[in-house]
């Protein structure tokens, strides 16, 4: 399993990457988590936007799915697309109001039910917190603590596990998720301040009290906002977790 960082920056789109967009390889498939402000150019850049097997969103803020509007302009759109859209639905995986969310988001192109049919090129899936195959990737999703409904995902193949936790602050669930797992990807949007506001996001001492807890394999970092000293982060993790701690890096790729 082979993991891609297309776009990393926490909270928003930062001068050096692009929001949370996360590019999963096996076997020749490929699941893209996340779809954050800006990630579609990065993402582009490595493959072909028809090129993308399976999405599956965290939630639903908009660093982490603004460029689905693009994407769907891109398939319907396209001139010359490399298959007739009704040929090739995208399944789509995310919270219960995702697809909903999505076409209210798009401008409604019909007038008489002010909506958008995106039917055609997308297939939407609910997520449930269950296990659920995704092409050859085993996907858990797991309801995590964030203001709005939000899951993280335990991805295995081959013998091997890759966590991610979308936004989340430290809570059991995604101890849970991460039980035993090879490469944890997990978000340290801040410094560990008391005055940081609960149930929102993890610090990187949080994250590392987190893979410690899990026994994780490794730790990377991700999801730190512009306006936050990723060194300070890494140090906070490292102070908790004598295992590898990485800070994902824009435009990397890793083997899990
Ligand atoms: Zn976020
Ligand atoms: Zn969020």
């Amino acid at each position: 399993m082979k993991l891609t960082i297309i776009g990393c920056s926490g909270s928003v789109p930062g001068p050096a990457a692009p929001a949370p967009c996360y590019l999963v390889e096996a076997d020749g498939f490929r699941l893209v988590l996340d779809l954050g402000n800006g990630a579609l150019a990065a993402l582009q850049a490595r493959i072909s936007a028809f090129d993308i097997d399976a999405l599956a969103f965290s939630h639903l803020h908009p660093d982490h799915c603004a460029d689905f509007s693009a994407l769907a302009v891109l398939r319907r759109y396209h001139p010359q697309p490399p298959y007739p859209p009704e040929q090739r639905r995208l399944p789509v995986f995310g919270p219960s109001d995702t697809a909903r969310r999505f076409a209210a988001q798009y401008a409604p192109n019909d007038a008489e039910r002010q909506t958008t049919d995106f039917s055609t090129v997308f297939d939407f899936h609910p997520l449930t917190g269950e296990t659920v195959q995704i092409g050859p990737l085993k996907v858990t999703s797991a309801l995590v603590t964030h203001p709005c409904e939000a899951y993280g995902f335990r991805i295995e193949h081959d013998g091997r596990s890759l966590v991610y936790s979308g936004d989340t602050a430290a809570c059991p669930a995604l101890d849970g998720l991460s039980a035993g797992v090879d490469l944890l990807l997990a978000e340290a949007t801040w410094t560990d301040l008391p005055s940081r506001p609960a149930d929102m996001h993890m610090s990187g001492r949080q994250a590392g009290q987190t893979a410690c807890r899990a026994g994780a394999g490794r730790l990377m970092l991700t999801h730190v906002a512009p306006w936050t000293d990723p060194e300070v982060v890494l140090a906070e993790a490292r102070g908790e977790f004598d295992g590898e701690v990485l800070l994902a890096e824009q435009g990397r790729f890793y083997e899990v």
